[in-house]
């Protein structure tokens, strides 16, 4: 275990938490100043050198970027690749895996709205059959019914971690367990999880992984990752290739890069990238046991506060619970409770159904509160938002 989060600290590293109660970090978290500073101190070099000797000049932080992810990830540097957004980075993977007309593509209600829709695309274009694994009990994807609908054609299975909607934490390892014993292919959506929870991409046995930064790794917006396992990328062709991505030879063909940054594209936002290499650094250096547990003791602090005032239903399910806790107030909308709670100074989002279409009890409500606490949020803002969300 790493020692716990000094929160002194790394409030002072974050100067708007004097302003503001933050429960938005599922939205975008705040950046810290290191983080801040790499972006703007890489703007301010462009500005005075220009673009690409500024680029030049930052060559050994660009490079410490998959060093930085491979640490956090549990992986090789070579298996890492810098995206645009967690979307961008799930899209240049699945849409280059292997798929033919009747194959079978496993997927769960708690799916993403960008990956869901994507993979309708791909049903349409390529003839691919999706199957939707039914929730246990708690809401999570049921493993045990997964296996049972793993059928001669099933080849994949796409899943997201922490869903963007409610409080739960699907279980990304017992499902790699079963991915693997079947030869599965497997996709996790790791968004909402990387930053807040120690993820070890081998210890989960996923083959791709897909992140943001502006979420709990409180990285610059614009930005985001892939894993793609080694051994399976050199069989990938991405969706689009550039000469960032492969080389041509001259004799009417192309060679492919051999790592994983034949998913990225030449023209990026440097700038970000070196924001959130410095993300990443900050989060390593904290530790991710000591984040996650202290995201997980708000967490529930705020649920059991918010549970506790009338008229407030908390709708969070699943064995495992993220830092993302969804509530409703009775008679009052979800976009009025989050609009007075603005303009009250405590920052929270709603989420629709249009975010996650297949969760059926999300259908029902049609939206709730998504109030998010990070490491740096304090008990004493649990409370206070409470108070704030009682006094209408
Ligand atoms: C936010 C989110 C995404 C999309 O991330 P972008 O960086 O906006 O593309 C994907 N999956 C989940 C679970 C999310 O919460």
């Amino acid at each position: 275990m790493s020692p716990a989060i000094d929160v002194a600290r790394v409030r002072r590293d974050t100067p708007a938490c004097e302003s503001v109660i933050h429960f938005n970090n599922a939205g975008a978290a705040l950046m810290p100043d290191p983080v801040a500073h790499a972006v703007l101190a890489h703007l301010d070099l462009e500005r005075q050198r220009g673009g690409y000797e500024a680029e030049a000049a930052a060559q050994p932080a660009l490079e410490d970027f998959y060093d930085a992810f491979a640490a956090l990830l549990g992986c090789a540097r070579d298996e890492i690749a810098y995206a645009e957004s967690a979307t961008r980075a799930w899209d240049m993977a699945v849409y280059a895996l292997p798929l033919a007309p009747g194959d079978r593509v496993l997927t769960h209600d708690s799916d993403y709205a960008s990956n869901h829709i994507a993979l309708l695309q791909l049903a349409r274009r390529l003839g691919i059959e999706l199957d939707l694994v039914p929730s246990d009990a708690a809401g999570q994807i049921d493993v045990l019914a997964l296996e049972r609908m793993i059928g001669p054609r099933t080849r994949a299975i796409t899943l997201t971690h922490v869903p963007t909607q409610n409080g739960l934490v699907n279980p990304a390892e017992a499902v790699g367990r079963v991915a693997r014993k079947h030869g599965l292919l497997y996709v996790l959506d790791a968004c909402q999880s990387v930053g807040q929870l120690p993820v070890d991409v081998r210890r989960i046995g996923c083959h791709v992984l897909s992140g943001t930064g502006r979420k709990f790794l409180r990285g610059p917006r614009g930005t985001g990752f892939l894993y793609v396992e080694r051994a399976l990328l050199q069989t990938l062709e991405p969706p689009f290739v550039d000469m960032r991505a492969a080389t041509a030879t001259g004799d009417g063909r192309y060679r492919l890069r051999t790592d994983a940054r034949r998913f990225e594209g030449w023209e990026s936002f440097v700038a970000g990238r070196l924001g959130l290499r410095a993300a990443v650094r900050y989060l390593l250096a904290l530790g991710t046991d000591a984040v996650a547990a202290r995201i997980s003791a708000l967490a529930a602090e705020l649920r059991h506060a918010l549970a506790a005032l009338p008229g407030v239903t908390v709708h969070d399910r699943g064995v495992e619970r993220s830092g993302i806790v969804t509530f409703t107030v009775g008679g009052e909308p979800p976009t009025e409770t989050a609009a007075r709670l603005r303009a009250r100074g405590a920052n929270v989002s709603v989420t629709a159904s249009e975010a996650a279409p297949l969760d059926a009890r999300l259908r029902r409500l049609a939206t709730a509160v998504r109030s998010s606490v990070h490491y740096y949020n304090t008990e004493a803002e649990v409370a206070a938002f409470a108070t704030l969300v009682a006094a209408r």
